[in-house]
């Protein structure tokens, strides 16, 4: 479960106004945006979570709206330009939610067609150099992201515990090998994982070791 607070005390009712989403799985189906789902149908699958901070059952229980949005797989496009026409974002490269790169990846399309355009007068030159520029990159993203992605670890991590609550994670997936997987994912969006070469990756460690700097 992913909880996003938005507002507090929204529109002056005294309440905060949050976004959740849930993950289950299932079969593949049509992708349909408008698909309402009664909270109900959901509660069951989370009636024995209980957080200190949160009524998690409430919560779902008092959504104002409920949506079911399908997971569906792309296939990576053989090009994004059609004369003065591009694509750029999910509309170019549609993936899987796996490891947050949707958002980001949309951003650098802005920023290279932004450069590209400011180097060529002609849209169509500016559009064919961002296409060469980004294409390939963004679609092995996709490709890798069509499974389970770097996500692997919560699998691991369930199937170690049993799905049992646990007080270290690093009992549970030692932090060499959690720091594995991270340098293949950073490795693959083209990020070096800070520390890894030198021995000195932190593993689920990062948010703690700047914890200070955070509250700070
Ligand atoms: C629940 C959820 C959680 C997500 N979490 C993350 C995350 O944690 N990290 C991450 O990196 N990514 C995340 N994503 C993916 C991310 O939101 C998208 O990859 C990103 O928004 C793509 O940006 P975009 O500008 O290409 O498209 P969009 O953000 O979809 O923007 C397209 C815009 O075009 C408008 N539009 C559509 N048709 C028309 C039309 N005919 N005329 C005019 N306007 C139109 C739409 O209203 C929309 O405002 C998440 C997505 C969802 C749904």
């Amino acid at each position: 479960m992913i909880i996003y607070p938005i507002a507090q005390n929204f529109e002056d009712s005294g309440l905060d106004l949050i976004n959740w989403v849930v993950e289950t799985n299932g079969e593949e189906t049509v992708e349909d945006w408008n698909a309402v789902a009664d909270p109900e149908e959901i509660i069951p699958a989370f009636d024995t979570l209980k957080l200190p901070f949160l009524d998690v059952q409430q919560l779902i229980q008092d959504a104002r709206e409920v949506y079911l949005f399908p997971l569906t797989r792309h296939f990576p496009l053989d090009t994004w330009v059609d004369g003065r026409v591009v694509l750029l974002g999910d509309a170019a490269h549609a993936m899987y939610p796996r490891g947050g790169n949707g958002i980001t990846q949309a951003m650098l399309d802005a920023r290279v067609l932004t450069e590209k355009l400011i180097e060529h007068g002609d849209p169509a030159t500016a559009f064919v150099e961002f296409d060469a520029a980004r294409r390939e990159i963004v679609n092995r993203i996709t490709d890798n992201m069509r499974g389970e992605g770097y996500e692997v670890i919560r699998r691991m991590v369930a199937e170690r515990t049993d799905g049992k609550p646990f007080d270290d994670i690093e009992t549970v997936l030692p932090l060499a090998e959690a720091d594995e997987i991270f340098s293949r994912y950073h490795a693959l969006v083209g990020a070096p994982r800070p520390g890894h070469d030198a021995g000195e990756a932190t593993g689920f460690r990062t948010w703690l070791e700047n914890s200070e700097e955070v509250t700070a």
